[in-house]
């Protein structure tokens, strides 16, 4: 463990400062990862690739979708900088997405490795251990944004509709999800949508950004001060593209 911080030391050129945002202030992590620490002042003058606006952030994504739904998604050397990427990464967006085969947001949206921190499961809704992961994102890696990303047909949607037409039980652990997806559908089926899969994969995405917003402590703080916006989108299938709601 590195305990010398003088301005040669080699943890000082070490980008994975675990205090990106001042998270040894809290004191309590800065015995969690010891030497990989940096002092707050020495990291306070060292802008790291990813320290742009969210809305900077947010137009990366959607240009990127842009060249994906034009087919002209930019070409990918996967070889280059695998050295730098061993020792940080720098993500611009954590990302709330299904884990539906047909979504992939580092495709969808032209990302390269270590652009995206991405949380996956069916029915892209927030947990507990998803915050987990994104609150790390935002206090720890120092990502701007945060999107939550539905898409057209998704099974775990449409599956929680009909649990709860039919009042039919799922087996094995798939009730849980339709507990998550749930409150979701209910408040669209009050709007009576004339297509309630639609209107419950938008609702829930809409339901699960303003859950994330509220989420105290780490990431309601940094949604507070302007430093991390949270946004909703849907991925549509058939033609690639993301539309924001
Ligand atoms: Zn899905």
């Amino acid at each position: 463990m590195c305990t010398d911080h003088s301005n040669d030391c080699a943890c000082q050129r070490q980008p994975f400062g675990f205090s990106r945002r001042g998270f040894l202030k809290a004191g309590a992590a800065a015995g969690f990862l010891g030497g990989l620490a940096l002092p707050a002042s020495a990291q306070d003058k060292m802008p790291t690739p990813n320290s742009i606006s969210p809305d900077e952030a947010l137009k990366r994504l959607m240009d990127g979708n842009a060249r994906y739904v034009a087919n002209a998604s930019s070409n990918k050397d996967f070889s280059a900088e695998r050295a730098a990427r061993a020792a940080a990464q720098y993500p611009i967006a954590g990302l709330v997405s299904c884990a539906d085969s047909r979504v992939s947001p580092e495709i969808c949206f032209d990302q390269g490795l270590g652009d995206l921190f991405v949380v996956r499961l069916a029915g892209n809704f927030v947990h507990e251990d998803g915050l987990a992961s994104l609150e790390y994102g935002v206090k720890v890696l120092g990502m701007p944004l945060i999107m939550v990303l539905g898409h057209s047909s998704c099974g775990a949607v449409a599956a929680t509709i009909k649990v709860m037409k039919e009042n039919i039980v799922l087996p094995g652990h798939l009730p849980a999800l339709v507990d998550a997806i749930r409150p979701a559908v209910e408040i669209a089926e009050k709007a009576n949508p004339a297509n309630l899969l639609d209107a419950a994969i938008a609702e829930n995405v809409r339901y699960n950004v303003d859950k994330l917003k509220k989420a105290t402590p780490i990431v309601s703080e940094f949604v507070a001060n302007g430093e991390v916006k949270v946004v909703g989108a849907v991925y549509d299938i058939a033609s690639g593209t993301v539309t924001l709601v």
